[in-house]
């Protein structure tokens, strides 16, 4: 899949040299773009993850380049199209999930759930870690 970006395009045919601008990867060996010049149908993995989005098993689709304090830098693009749904757990790990935060609530001293988790630097609930009076 090879996206050009029209206004970059324009550019280059008036002559402009558009160093991170690569959409082929004649020079870069992957679709280049400049930072802030991505195609829409392009993410980070980041942006996926904000979406709710995974990579889901597709290679890098292409590459943001741009400079930063004289150094190289580089932000690695997915298809969106492509892009899986987040895993959710099945309802084996779920129960899993629930059991250890009903643990994380569950006071070792008195054996009560609390409304709130056991704080780690007491190991018990805060009427069991109450002072002695
Ligand atoms: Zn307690």
């Amino acid at each position: 899949m090879t996206i050009t970006i029209p206004y970059l395009d324009t550019l280059v045919a008036l002559g402009r040299f558009i160093e991170f601008y690569d959409p082929y990867g004649h020079r870069f060996g992957m679709p280049t773009y400049p930072y802030r010049n991505a195609p829409t149908e392009y993410a980070t993995r980041r942006q996926l993850r904000a979406a709710n989005l995974r990579p889901g098993g597709q290679d890098i689709a292409a590459q943001i380049l741009w400079r930063h304090k004289g150094k190289k830098r580089v932000a690695y693009l997915y298809e969106i199209a492509v892009a899986k749904a987040k895993r959710t757990a099945t309802p084996a790990q779920r129960a899993a999930i629930d059991k250890a935060l009903l643990a994380r609530r569950t006071c070792r001293t008195c054996t009560q759930v609390k409304g709130y988790y056991i704080p780690r630097r007491y190991g018990e609930c805060l009427d069991c870690a109450q002072p002695a009076r």
